[in-house]
């Protein structure tokens, strides 16, 4: 495979994910005076699986892809966490997706440790064969660490309900029909209402929570968002529709698009939903994406992927009031701490973008049960259960003088390390 026709990505932070995540992990771990021995044990993981994955192409080639399963806590319930197929997605980078969920589940008090999968692989190059063909070896390999009392994967950048899908058949042609494997599958499969949306929803929950408490009106307020796939395009679609919010740019791998006076989203959600790019939309200027990180806006969302607001890029010239990490990682530390000089207050990822998360779990107590909850059940559990974790997180942030970043590291680590000493560590 060659490099030369990936999907653009922003240019790589310099530090890793992993690396973003230590340093952000003992500022808190300061806070709450972890013991050393502690730090330890929540740092590492507890369970690495590499596998290479040889798969048929379509022209009769076997070409052989690597694959991660990373479980990096499983003291407060199963671990739980995202695939990704990306052409960068690397072991070092799965790490820190896992560590964020282990973090990502404490905060939002639901049953779960935190875990990620990745596959090293440019999923466009693809066919949809090929890539079903792709999903059910990885899953075989890594079937062995996988169960609904074990590992739960869901979807993550580049996969969907369709992969979630094969993962289930997969896994339940061994082990008999096992819904509760995975989260994020189709309905029809017993995926739960509401979790296609539930990530983007919970965003606007935590913005809406946010406006009322910092005195920034939503309504009418500008929105710029980095990213229109599941994340940015439900945001967008219901910041616009639900919370009268102005949304003036959104971009894509391709490029973006601005309109100063707000852009119609349904219009530009129907264009986007017959495979055109943002860019080609007639109702804004098209823009590149480097230009986004440079409109005066209230509310910024990063929702493509990791270690976009840098030091060296954007950090010192981004106009905006808040920061509202719908992606995981895309704000490095040295960034993180350039904002926190310049007044910018960040709402970080494990907060901001845990509605997923969230309505998994319920996705999972579902086929548990065996029961199906309505669409407003989903939305009123979501908003109860991550107003809660906000609530917590501005409370601590003005109590230590924190930032919101660290204030939430320091709830879900409490929360972690409490489990790991009941259990006996
Ligand atoms: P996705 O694959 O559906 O969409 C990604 C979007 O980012 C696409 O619109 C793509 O064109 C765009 N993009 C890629 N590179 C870009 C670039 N250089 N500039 C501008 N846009 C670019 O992925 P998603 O599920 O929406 O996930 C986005 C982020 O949110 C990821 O960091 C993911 O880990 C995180 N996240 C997702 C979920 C979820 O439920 N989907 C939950 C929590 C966190």
């Amino acid at each position: 495979m060659t490099t030369t026709d990936q999907p653009a990505r922003p240019s790589r932070a310099p530090m890793s994910g992993r690396a973003i995540v230590q340093s952000q992990f003992d500022r808190a771990a300061d806070l709450i005076n972890l013991e050393a021995y502690m730090r330890k044990i929540l740092m590492s993981p507890f369970r690495e699986v590499q596998v290479e994955v040889p798969v048929r192409m379509d022209d009769g080639r076997i070409e052989v892809f690597t694959g991660y399963r990373i479980q990096h806590n499983g003291a407060r319930g199963p671990c739980k966490g995202g695939i990704r197929y990306h052409p960068e997605a690397d072991h070092d980078e799965v790490l820190g997706l896992a560590a964020i969920m282990t973090w990502k589940t404490a905060l939002m008090d639901i049953p779960f440790g935190g875990a990620k999968g990745g596959v090293t692989v440019n999923p466009k190059k693809l066919s949809k064969l090929e890539l079903e063909r792709l999903t059910r070896r990885f899953t075989q390999r890594i079937a062995i660490v996988l169960g609904p009392y074990r590992d739960i994967p869901a979807p993550d950048v580049n996969t969907n309900a369709q992969v979630m899908a094969w993962i289930l058949d997969e896994y339940s042609s061994r082990q008999g029909y096992t819904p509760a494997v995975v989260t994020g599958k189709p309905v029809a499969l017993g995926g739960s209402l509401g979790r296609e949306e539930a990530t983007g929803r919970g965003v606007m929950y935590v913005i809406q929570e946010y406006a009322r408490d910092f005195g920034i009106p939503l309504k009418g307020s500008r929105v710029v968002i980095q990213g229109f796939g599941n994340v940015g395009s439900h945001l967008a679609r219901l910041l616009d529709s639900e919370a009268g919010a102005k949304v003036i740019a959104v971009s894509a791998v391709e490029g973006g698009i601005y309109n100063d006076k707000g852009l119609d989203i349904p219009g530009l959600l129907a264009h986007v939903a017959q495979g055109k790019p943002v860019t080609e939309w007639t109702g804004g200027k098209s823009i590149t994406n480097d230009e986004l990180w440079t409109i005066p806006c209230d509310w910024l969302v990063p929702a493509a992927l990791g270690g976009v607001i840098t030091k060296e890029s954007n950090a010192r010239t981004i106009d905006c009031k808040v920061v509202v990490e719908g992606a995981n990682e895309p704000t490095t530390p040295t960034a993180d701490r350039i904002l926190e000089e310049r007044g910018i207050a960040v709402i970080p990822d494990f907060l901001a973008n845990a509605g997923g998360v969230t309505v998994s779990y319920y996705e999972w107590a579902q086929n548990l049960q065996q029961y199906r909850w309505t669409h407003e059940q989903v939305n009123r559990e979501l908003k109860a259960t991550i107003t809660k974790a906000y609530l917590s997180v501005r409370d601590l942030a003005k109590q230590k003088a924190v930032t919101f970043r660290t204030a939430a590291y320091g709830i879900a680590l409490q929360r972690v390390a409490d489990a790991e000493r009941l259990r006996g560590n």
